[in-house]
């Protein structure tokens, strides 16, 4: 039997976490067997073509480095040549190409994989842990993505829940599932301003919101995509290289599996300092000196110390905060919610506190808010609970291309879904022949930086002196963000339509073709995707399909 739960998964960059109502209609986060309450984003493939997730896959990664892929999020739905991925390329020990299409994907034992592929083997994991924990198979998930995610990156999540064998049947804001995990919509006096300050493993995400009457905003987004708990463990594994270094003369970090102990032990003291002044680090039979006797770590190591090897990472949660707000257009907000695991550290809240002169709202465990958040509105949109509606808006302005190069807007940003909007144009020139309609999607007055979705062309339109012949445009977005486009002679109801399915670099077959690869376990080379698959359907017909029931 399938379940009818949905369950929630926040895909994140270094870890992953999933969540589901309870009996009580409470969210719960899910268990992996081995008691492990969030699972590592990372994939590993042995010589043998063998993919192993998660821990096990982080703890293999020194031995085994051009095979082990971690911040798959990083990648996906991205151009290879966009700047913070080339950051992420020649920092990754394994190598990421573009694909045909300029996608970023990866390359394993010589195979390319996409990131989509990569990210599935993620959420197949989540699906797993889930159920076993509910003990029933699952199909539905809402999935998280930050709140700057494009179309094509939330497009690409999808895909890789097609892959995964989930339906994604919402990509929901992660700033706003923390939101409704921290119950901020609960709140009886209208519109209220919040911050969502989201220090993760590898990332800092800083949103401002407005949550008014179930619906929440997002006014400005911010952050540091080169930032997270990862620098913490890294400056403390410095200091302990260059200790082991002064000490022996013997350079830890040409010895794999020594840097992968120190790595672990430096992230738990990390953790066991959150909430301790000083703990020990123990790392017996660390490698060998120069003599071949073994070398035996062990030292206190404090707080305060670490305070001082990463003030210069504090230093740098501030400035997104303030230009955030000042994006937003505010000076302050009346609530600050932590999410992410390295909210745990006393400094990080301290900074908070300063930045926007309040005490911050502090969830039990700030990495498994966003998931716990994307199993309520699971919750709301199986009808589980009668929880204030959640609406959803666009994400982006859409609008149309003009003269030569403006931008006309016809549906604004944060414009609530499911929306219709409609627009009156008149030929240009006496006995036009057609109208090219594109339609693009972004807020820049200036067409080129905006981002081209698709085009309408209505032809064999009726002769006549310019401006004599309008044309009808109407727009509309439906829940899933599915954008349809149609353009109609008025005199002849001819009509064009076009509905705009956002791509994720994979077409829908190359999606199929990797579910049948995999069900076929056959180890062939990953088939490189050829067009962007945009445009799903272009119609033309001579009558008019539906009826102006608004004023243009
Ligand atoms: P997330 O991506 O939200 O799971 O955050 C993971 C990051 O939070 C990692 O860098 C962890 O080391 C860090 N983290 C988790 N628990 C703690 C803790 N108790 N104290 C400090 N950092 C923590």
């Amino acid at each position: 039997m399938t379940s009818n739960k949905i369950i929630g998964i926040d895909l994140g960059t270094t870890t992953s976490c999933v969540a589901v109502l309870d009996d009580k209609n409470t969210p719960k986060t899910l268990v992996a067997a081995d008691g492990e309450r969030t699972t590592p984003s990372w994939v590993a493939w042995t010589a043998a073509g063998q993919v192993t997730v998660g821990t096990r896959a982080r703890r293999q990664a020194v031995t085994n480095p051009s095979a082990t892929v971690y911040g798959a999020k990083r990648l996906i739905g991205r151009k290879v040549n966009a700047e913070d991925v080339a950051w992420f390329a020649r920092l990754a020990p394994f190598r990421i190409v573009a694909a045909p299409n300029g996608d970023a994907w990866v390359r394993v034992h010589g195979l390319p994989i996409s990131p989509q592929e990569i990210a599935a083997h993620v959420l197949r994991r989540m699906r797993q842990v889930a159920e076993e924990a509910i003990g029933e198979p699952v199909t539905r998930a809402v999935v998280t993505v930050p709140a700057y995610f494009d179309d094509a990156q939330r497009q690409a999540t999808r895909d890789a829940g097609q892959i995964a064998g989930l339906d994604i049947i919402r990509i929901l804001n992660e700033p706003t599932a923390a939101a409704l995990a921290y119950g901020v919509h609960r709140h009886a006096e209208g519109r209220r301003l919040i911050a969502v300050f989201d220090l993760g493993g590898g990332t800092f995400d800083i949103s401002i919101m407005s949550v008014d009457n179930g619906i929440f905003e997002v006014l400005a987004t911010g952050g540091d995509t080169a930032l997270g708990g990862e620098d913490w463990d890294r400056r403390l594994q410095e200091r302990i290289v260059d200790e082991v270094f002064d000490a022996h003369r013997i350079d830890l970090t040409g010895i794999p599996m020594a840097m992968s102990r120190l790595r672990e032990a430096c992230e738990a003291a990390k953790k066991t300092l959150s909430v301790e002044n000083e703990t020990v680090i123990q790392l017996p039979f660390l490698a060998n000196d120069q003599h071949g006797a073994p070398i035996n770590y062990e030292k206190p190591i404090t707080r305060a110390i670490v305070e001082q090897l990463t003030q210069d990472l504090i230093d740098r949660l501030e400035a997104p905060c303030s230009r955030a707000l000042a994006d937003a257009g505010l000076a302050d907000v009346e609530e600050v919610l932590l999410v992410g695991g390295m909210t745990r550290w006393p400094a990080v809240q301290a900074t908070v506190e300063r930045i926007f002169k309040m005490k911050p709202s502090k969830g039990a465990n700030p990495d498994e808010v966003v998931a716990l958040g994307a199993a309520a509105y699971a919750g709301i949109l199986a009808g589980d609970t009668d929880d204030a509606a959640l609406l959803d808006v666009t994400p982006h302005d859409l609008g149309i291309k003009v003269g030569d190069s403006g931008f006309s807007v016809v549906i604004p940003r944060n414009s609530m879904l499911p929306v219709r909007a409609r627009k009156l144009f008149a030929t240009t020139a006496a006995d036009q022949k057609f109208v090219s309609i594109d339609v693009y999607q972004g807020e820049s007055d200036t067409l080129g930086k905006n981002r081209k979705l698709g085009q309408v062309v209505l032809d064999d339109l009726p002769a006549g002196p310019a401006g004599s012949i309008r044309v009808e445009l109407v727009m509309t977005v439906d829940v899933e963000s599915l954008l349809s486009v149609t353009a109609r002679e008025l005199k002849s109801g001819r009509e064009a339509s076009v509905t705009i399915r956002p791509s994720g670099g994979l077409s829908q077959r190359e999606v199929v073709e990797i579910i049948n690869r995999r069900r076929q376990e056959s180890s062939v080379a990953g088939k490189l995707p050829e067009g962007d698959g945009n445009i799903v359907r272009v119609a033309t017909r001579e009558q008019p399909v539906i009826k102006p029931d608004d004023e243009g």
